[in-house]
């Protein structure tokens, strides 16, 4: 055995069990859309390392800002004064924000953190308490973040209790209602609208609510895209009742649907607007931003921490914004989703896999196959009734299989679903090999 495969048995040994991993070896080495292990192998990344390396593994112009940064200065704590990069970057955010009410920033290291810090935001400025969240929602492991986080027991199994006063409403998602697949969106944001009136007739008052909170593309619960019908009525009810939209764009922000924001489609205001992830391109970094008017009304002090707004994942995120813009960017995301859409519903069409597939959505490259499952749903809206062959742990088999022919690939937490989240700057050949490869798995899976 190599000194690396010796590493590697000792990682079996003393790293928690308490995490999952996707493929065995030990990841050595990472250069646009590949990442490289110790035993050979060049994987293409379709995960993004979950959404995070959007132009790529250590894209050079980030990669130099970051190394730059670090031999200037590494740690200004964010509490103690301002540093460059950190006002530097608000300057190029500015131009992207999906409403130019959204002006006033403040940086965090993680996406849980800032949605810890939104949802404080929301108690403090509004003096009331509960907060609506959606179901299949994502926000996070810590406990305020994981009380809105619907997608997926495992998270909080044993871990209650967690923060009190979360309730939430269905997402606009046939699963979620009980009605087949080809059900239209404005049925489905009618049925979801419906159950948030009931909600707030019901069960928490609106004198009693401060938020709603809502990923605008649903993560972790299944790549599904929100109609903008229905984000335009969660603004009209927090408008009625002086309640705080959160827009969290961890995940579906920073250009991964092909606009800066996902909820720029919708022309909706969020009073706070959450993004990660993409922002740094890999450097923990992570932003919460609002309006001035209302983070005025904050005490100094009832917002920071150590590493928050970390200066050189700061440099990081500035280089990135300039990338994003010198490179067109979302120019290739349009281009690169028309193509992968192109190649998904041709498989879609296939006589063969056709009886499988439930769903091709999504948005930019931030998309999603869904295959016919029995679990969770099959007791809701069963194969039977969709006329579709279910086969237990397809997603997974999928998943699997790609790894074993070079390309890394994810599914989600709910249902049968696998996520396409390639870089946004990948080229149209490794597009098509990913879809290559994406539809040799899947004939084999269902073979
Ligand atoms: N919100 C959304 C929408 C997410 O997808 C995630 C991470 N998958 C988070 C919040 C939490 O971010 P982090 O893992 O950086 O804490």
């Amino acid at each position: 055995t190599t000194p690396l495969e010796q590493l590697q048995d000792f990682g079996e040994h003393h790293v928690t069990g308490g995490l999952a991993r996707l493929t065995k070896g030990i990841m050595t080495k990472g250069e646009g859309s590949h990442v490289y292990f110790q035993d050979g192998r060049k994987m293409l990344d379709f995960t993004c390392g979950i959404g995070v390396t959007n132009l790529g593994h250590c894209h050079p112009k980030v990669s130099k800002a970051a190394a730059e940064q670090c031999l200037r200065l590494n740690h200004a704590q964010c509490s103690i004064a301002f540093h460059e990069p950190y006002l530097r970057l608000i300057e190029r955010l500015l131009p992207a924000m999906p409403d130019e009410s959204l002006d006033s920033f403040f940086f965090w290291n993680s996406g849980s953190e800032a949605v810890e810090a939104a949802l404080k935001m929301a108690r403090i400025l509004t003096g009331k308490q509960n907060i609506i969240c959606m179901q299949g929602a994502y926000h996070g492991r810590t406990f305020g973040a994981l009380g809105v986080t619907k997608s997926k027991t495992i998270y909080g199994e044993g871990v209650a209790p967690l923060m009190p006063g979360t309730f939430p409403m269905p997402f606009p998602y046939w699963h979620q209602h009980n009605l087949p697949p080809s059900t239209s969106s404005s049925v489905l944001t009618a049925h979801s609208l419906y159950q948030l009136h009931l909600l707030l007739a019901q069960q928490t008052a609106p004198s009693e609510t401060c938020a709603i909170i809502v990923e605008p593309v649903l993560g972790e619960g299944g790549y599904i895209p929100a109609p903008k019908e229905f984000l335009q009525g969660l603004r009209e009810v927090c408008d009625k009742h002086n309640m705080l939209l959160i827009v969290d764009e961890v995940q579906c922000g920073f250009g991964r649907t092909g606009s800066w924001f996902f909820v720029e489609e919708s022309g909706v205001r969020p009073d706070i607007l959450i993004m990660a992830k993409g922002l740094a391109n890999g450097f923990p970094l992570s932003g919460v931003v609002s309006r001035r008017e209302l983070t005025n009304k904050l005490k100094p002090g009832s917002m920071g921490g150590t590493y928050a707004g970390n200066v050189v994942s700061c440099a990081a995120a500035c280089a990135v914004a300039d990338v994003m813009r010198e490179e067109n960017v979302l120019e290739n995301v349009q281009a690169r989703s028309q193509q992968l859409f192109s190649a998904l519903r041709t498989l879609q069409n296939d006589g063969t896999l056709s009886p499988y597939i439930l769903d091709v959505r999504g948005r930019g490259l931030m998309v999603a196959m869904e295959f016919a499952s029995s679990e969770p749903v099959g007791a809701v809206y069963d194969s039977a009734k969709s006329q579709k062959p279910v086969k237990k742990g397809l997603a997974s088999r999928i998943a699997k299989k790609c790894i074993e022919k070079g390309m890394l690939l994810l599914t989600t937490s709910a249902y049968e679903v696998v996520r396409f989240i390639p870089p946004l700057n990948i080229t149209q050949q490794d597009m098509e090999k990913g879809c290559g490869i994406f539809e040799e798995a899947l004939r084999e899976a269902v073979a």
